[in-house]
């Protein structure tokens, strides 16, 4: 979930209408088809679930708004997807915990009216079931530290539940953790920050550093038993993004394991678009004014309503247009730096505002096809759609075992 001026994603009307005619036959070679759909596809970071919360929303049906709903998982070959538990940095205390459960709730219940396509994953041998089975998995990880109120006993009930990581802060600092786009308040991790963070070693939750500050992920490194991740972030080295990750930063990250789930947001993916938001706070401005107009308090609406007005702005010239390709660029930089072991895919779909061509799940093979024509190999691409990933997962659930942690 981004929360910059401009929240949220989706497309415009013209790009849905021409979604909807070509969706389906993407240009993409036989070869990539093939493989992509026999690998276990996983996405680290995905919004949707602030949809779920709407009972009228069914992911069964097609949706011409948003990223993700079944059909357009099945048609992108998603094998597995967490879905993200978020509430604002600013809504903190026992409400948190509460609004936390209420969309924890939300995806088991989605899960549990939808049997014959999701199954609710917990383990990497749950994932791998469900692929064989021809079910997506669906996970859960909590973005952000403050939903636990300074809490272990809400951890533990969160990792009771099935939630699977937990990005240590949002975009303001909680009371343990630094965040990347607030100002320093803790040094990194407080004493209780290093707790949770070993404590989620021990329940077997996979640590995220995205969206923290720098020094809180050098203190996680330090503290943390098992690899992390960073669910959705991509390479500050090609956009001078706080929620980047620096160059020795992912070569750190690596080398104790640990993975980058790269995040197809276009504030995260082009200098360009990026320098000309900042040029230009006016659209900006105009934007979260319509927003609020429009949507209220209703985070979804906000979402949805940001992501067409700033693909509308791209569209009209205002702001420089960002193409799925620069996507292909980060993965490439970071595989470059630290090799195909620690590269991902962390959408930020329904949170964020997607290139053009990526305009929802069903593009994902478009990611396999292109990183074929660069020349990566079958099995460094299976990597990078997931395989690293559960490699993580697993290397996290043997740490729990290890600590002595409840499975
Ligand atoms: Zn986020």
């Amino acid at each position: 979930m981004v929360r910059f001026g401009l929240v949220g994603l989706c497309w415009s009307l013209g790009g849905t209408l021409a979604l909807l005619a070509f969706g389906s036959s993407l240009d993409i070679s036989p070869k990539a088809r093939e493989l992509h759909f026999r690998s276990i596809v996983v996405d680290t970071h995905d919004d949707t679930t602030q949809m779920l919360l709407d009972p009228k929303f069914d992911l069964g049906a097609r949706h011409a708004e948003g990223n993700i709903d079944i059909p357009r998982m099945r048609e992108g070959g998603l094998g597995g997807i967490f879905f993200s538990i978020w509430i604002p940095g600013t809504v903190t205390g026992p409400g948190a915990v509460k609004r936390a459960r209420a969309q924890i709730d939300a995806v088991r219940e989605t899960v549990a009216k939808h049997p014959n396509d999701l199954v609710l994953a917990t383990t990497v041998e749950d994932v791998r079931r469900a692929h064989a089975s021809g079910k997506i998995a669906a996970l859960m990880g909590v973005e952000g530290g403050h939903m636990i109120n300074s809490d272990l006993g809400v951890l533990r009930d969160f990792a009771g539940l099935g939630v699977r990581y937990m990005t240590l802060t949002h975009s303001v600092n909680d009371e343990w953790a630094d965040s990347s786009t607030d100002k320093p308040a803790h040094n990194g991790l407080t004493d209780f920050g290093k707790q949770v963070v070993r404590e989620m070693n021990r329940l077997g939750v996979m640590v995220d550093i995205s969206h923290v500050a720098d020094k809180t992920f050098y203190d996680a490194l330090v503290i943390s038993e098992a690899p992390l991740i960073a669910s959705h972030s991509s390479c500050r080295a090609i956009c001078d993004a706080p929620r980047n990750m620096t160059d020795q930063m992912i070569k750190d990250l690596a080398a104790k394991g640990g993975v980058i789930q790269i995040n197809y947001h276009v504030g995260f993916l082009s200098q360009e678009f990026r320098d000309a938001t900042k040029a230009h706070p006016e659209i900006d401005k105009e934007a979260n004014a319509r927003i609020k107009e429009r949507c209220g308090e209703n985070e979804a609406c906000q979402i949805l309503e940001g992501a067409r007005l700033t693909r509308q702005a791209m569209l009209d010239g205002k702001l420089p247009r960002v193409e799925w390709t620069k996507i292909i660029e980060h993965i490439d930089h970071a595989v470059k730096l630290v090799g195909a072991d620690h590269v991902g895919l962390g959408s930020d779909f329904d949170g964020a505002v997607m290139p053009f061509g990526m305009d929802d799940a069903s593009h994902l093979p478009q990611i396999t096809d292109a990183l074929l024509k660069k020349g990566y190999s079958e099995a460094d691409i299976q990597k990078i759609l997931g395989g690293n990933t559960l490699r993580v997962m697993e290397q996290v659930e043997a740490t729990s075992k290890r600590l002595g942690g409840k499975r």
